[in-house]
């Protein structure tokens, strides 16, 4: 967080729909929250003390799943630039396979509903559960909630639907009326990095570019060094690594070999992306 600063994001004064130059459809345009897989770059952002004269520096965002476009987004809507880069030929990872739909515990969806639930009634939950860090527990559990609350705010998603799945004391999966939850809410954070990336330079998406190296200046990370069409490149700017898990990954060196060889003999719906 603190190269983050350091590489000059803004200090959050800015807002998406202040940088909106066309008629049509700005309604659609987000104007400020978070999301739970993109506290990193939020946490850095709101206790900052960039000056405005900066807020042109870029931040790299590395992975276009929804953890990446979340980043991206909320980069934007926080008055940085950003440079989404991607391996694969489209942005949506495995999020857009997600079908169950997105937990949250105290959203507007569940107290509509009157549904009883607790961010130390999920966090206690996901630790039962088996999660190894409780401070990233933490982290997650207590802002999943506003995290819900800023899809349906900011980029007009339906999270009306609420499910009891395995391991949950309360109902606190979410999703809309549409089939694909994940697809829905991953393709819409695209399109909106899409949408400014075509209206101005607030924005770039650049795929079928896979990131290989860090760069790093004085022990801080500066930059990225992609490969595309076995060409090398490199961006400069504060690095969000969002390049989602590696369980696809079965070959003899891979970090699931490494860290779960237990695992190495079963199949997946990962896809083939999933390689770390
Ligand atoms: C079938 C299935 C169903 C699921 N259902 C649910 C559900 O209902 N609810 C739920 O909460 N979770 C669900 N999950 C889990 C959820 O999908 C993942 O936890 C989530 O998608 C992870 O998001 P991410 O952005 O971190 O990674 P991803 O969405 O996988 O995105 C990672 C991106 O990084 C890119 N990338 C990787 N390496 C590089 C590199 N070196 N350079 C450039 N780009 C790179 C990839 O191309 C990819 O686009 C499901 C998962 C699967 C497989």
């Amino acid at each position: 967080m603190e190269g983050l600063r350091e590489c000059g994001l803004p200090d959050g004064s800015g807002q998406l729909v202040e940088h909106r130059d066309g008629d049509d459809d700005e309604s659609e345009l987000p104007a400020a929250g978070s999301l739970a897989t993109i506290l990193s770059v939020r946490a850095a952002q709101t206790s900052s003390t960039t000056s405005p004269a900066k807020m042109a520096a870029q931040a790299i965002v590395v992975g276009g799943g929804l953890a990446g476009v979340s980043a991206a987004n909320t980069v934007m809507e926080w008055g940085g630039k950003v440079v989404l880069v991607d391996k694969s030929a489209f942005c949506g990872g495995n999020s857009t396979k997600a079908t169950s739909g997105i937990n949250g515990a105290e959203t507007r969806t569940q107290k509509e509903k009157k549904v009883e639930d607790t961010v130390e009634l999920f966090t206690s939950d996901t630790l039962k559960g088996g999660a190894k860090k409780p401070e990233l527990v933490k982290v997650l559990c207590g802002n999943s909630g506003g995290d819900v609350d800023w899809l349906v705010d900011k980029f007009d998603l339906d999270m009306s639907l609420l499910a009891r799945l395995g391991g949950h004391s309360a109902p606190r999966t979410h999703r809309g009326k549409e089939r694909f939850p994940g697809m829905t809410i991953t393709y819409a954070l695209i399109q909106m990095v899409e949408k400014i990336a075509e209206r101005s330079d607030l924005a770039r998406i650049i795929n079928k570019a896979k990131v290989k190296q860090l760069l790093t200046k004085s022990g801080a990370v500066c930059g990225v060094t992609y490969e595309k069409k076995g060409k090398d490149f490199t961006e400069e700017g504060p690095v969000i690594l969002a390049t989602g898990g590696f369980g696809a990954d079965f070959t003899e060196d891979s970090l699931l070999a490494k860290y779960r060889p237990d695992l190495l003999h079963l199949p997946t719906t990962n896809g083939d992306h999933t390689t770390g």
